[in-house]
């Protein structure tokens, strides 16, 4: 398994990242990304010297060596146990803040490996590269991010029917050795800490999309390839005490554009074939382990904002009130139980297919949807039982030792607590609330995966009728 300073290292590589109009020479020490991918350095020592192994990693039997549980092709509810356990493992070194840890993309080549039959169906090259790429990524604990989502152009027309030909990343050239890539994703998050980066279509495409109808794994220094970051977080910190999710766990959403970027056909793994592009979600594990990955992760998030919510209100002692009580439970306990349960339910009752055992579909669904239609009131929750605390702070810890203005700190005291602990807490739930860093918390909550039809529609599919109708014949029978 990877440590945390082989991955720094590994970053050294030249990759083209475009920040306010400069090309970064050294992503692990600019200030924008250093702090953010030193957290992910030490999520891989963790990973390799502190987590307990016997519920992290397994053995793989390919090499005989004790590998990361992220890259576990899960055959029975034991092995989503396994997977479970290096979900939270990642996601509580964030406390659930991060979306797009390692274990993210691990989980959608785990699943695609798990199934390369699907991959075979344009030519068994493909499921060869698919699983070579894989067994490479396992053994040496690549980290994977995806971009698999088109820019938004106009979503009425597909991807052939774009203002431009290659708005949409599409291939625009075959050569011998593989094939030159042109175009855009929209999304790729954690891209500036990438090895390679997954680029493919999760979006439907129709028949005269072939020249989009690609998978293909990216170096993250790929000559023509551009990462754009969006602003960063870490430099609008002004110190960790203000801002102490900000400034160290943006994991940094980007754009990516493709000029031209040749890829070799070993790292090819669908080409010109509308079906599999559609079928490589769906038909293996990919969507429902990559989504698994994310309710875990979710869950982690949901046990800290149910601390972070009775915390604040013991801070003013509303939390002996019946009201609040009962608040904090309709608004907080609900889906927190709600959201274990689905997880508990998803591991121990998959859906075993051709030898792979997925989380089962339907409440992995169910459990994106609840999340994706609560997140905005959770985050309500936390502003209604904060007031005006939230505001009616110092502008920075450099308030509490000022000559002039240390002694006037004592205003800020709530109960026993002492003014600085309870400002620090205030301005730690503020970072998740109400900062630029805490709104794309939540714009990723409701959109890491899909806008709302699309889960709405997701959840119609899986849900089995049949027995309600059947109840509803019986009983219209019966009378
Ligand atoms: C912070 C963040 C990080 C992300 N990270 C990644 C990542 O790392 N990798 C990745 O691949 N993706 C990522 N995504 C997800 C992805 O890029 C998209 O945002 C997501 O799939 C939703 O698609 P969209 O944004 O194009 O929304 P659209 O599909 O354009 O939908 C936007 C809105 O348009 C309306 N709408 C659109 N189509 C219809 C329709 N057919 N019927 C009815 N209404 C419709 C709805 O109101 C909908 O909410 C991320 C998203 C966010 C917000």
């Amino acid at each position: 398994m990877r440590t945390g300073r082989e991955f720094l290292e590994s970053l050294h590589d030249g990759r083209a990242v475009y920040l306010d109009g400069e090309r970064v020479t050294d992503v692990t020490s600019h200030p924008a990304f250093a702090e953010p991918i030193r957290q992910v350095a030490t999520m891989y020592d963790l990973a390799r010297e502190r987590w307990d192994p016997d519920t992290t990693t397994y053995v793989e039997p390919a090499t005989g060596s004790r590998t990361s549980a992220m890259w576990l092709i899960p055959r029975s509810a034991a092995d989503l146990a396994l997977r479970r356990h290096i979900h939270r493992a990642w996601s509580e070194c964030s406390f659930g803040v991060m979306g797009r840890t390692a274990d993210s993309g691990a989980s959608i080549l785990a699943g695609f490996a798990g199934t390369p039959d699907v991959f075979a169906r344009g030519g068994k090259q493909f499921a060869e590269n698919l699983l070579r790429f894989y067994s490479r990524a396992r053994d040496e604990d690549l980290f994977i991010p995806y971009a698999v989502v088109p820019p938004q152009g106009d979503r009425s027309k597909p991807a052939h029917k774009q203002r431009e030909p290659f708005l949409y990343a599409g291939v625009v050239r075959e050569r011998d050795d593989g094939i030159v890539l042109r175009g855009a994703q929209m999304i790729a998050t954690s891209a500036v800490m990438a090895h390679y980066l997954l680029v493919t279509y999760i979006t439907p495409l129709v028949a005269g999309d072939e020249d989009y109808a690609f998978c293909a794994m990216i170096p993250a220094n790929a000559e023509g390839l551009r990462i754009y970051p969006r602003r960063p977080y870490s430099t609008m910190a002004t110190s960790t005490y203000d801002y102490p999710l900000s400034s160290r766990f943006d994991e940094i959403d980007t754009v990516v554009v493709l000029k031209d970027v040749f890829v070799p056909w070993e790292h090819v793994f669908i080409y010109r074939n509308v079906d599999v592009v559609n079928a490589q979600w769906h038909d293996t594990a990919a969507h429902t382990l990559v989504n698994f990955h994310t309710l875990v992760r979710f869950s982690v998030k949901m046990e800290f904002v149910a601390g972070l919510a009775l915390k604040l209100a013991e801070l003013h002692g509303i939390h002996t009130l019946p009201p609040v009580q009962t608040q904090l439970g309709a608004e907080v306990a609900l889906l927190g139980a709600q959201i274990d349960a689905l997880a508990h339910a998803a591991q121990t009752l998959p859906l075993v297919r051709g030898g792979v055992a997925r989380p089962n579909p339907l409440y992995i669904y169910a459990a994106m949807n609840l999340q994706r239609r609560q997140a905005p009131d959770l985050m309500r929750t936390l502003r209604e039982l904060g007031g005006g605390a939230f505001i009616a702070v110092p502008s920075s810890d450099r308030a509490f030792v000022g000559v002039d203005t240390a002694e006037d700190m004592r205003y800020f005291q709530a109960g026993d607590t002492p003014p600085e602990k309870r400002v620090k807490l205030l301005k730690l739930i503020w970072d998740l609330v109400g900062t630029e860093f805490g709104g794309r918390q939540l714009q990723y909550d409701m959109f890491y995966s899909a806008a709302q039809h699309v889960a709405d529609m997701r959840l119609y599919r899986w849900y089995d009728w049949s027995r309600g109708r059947a109840m509803v014949d019986r009983c219209l029978e019966g009378y």
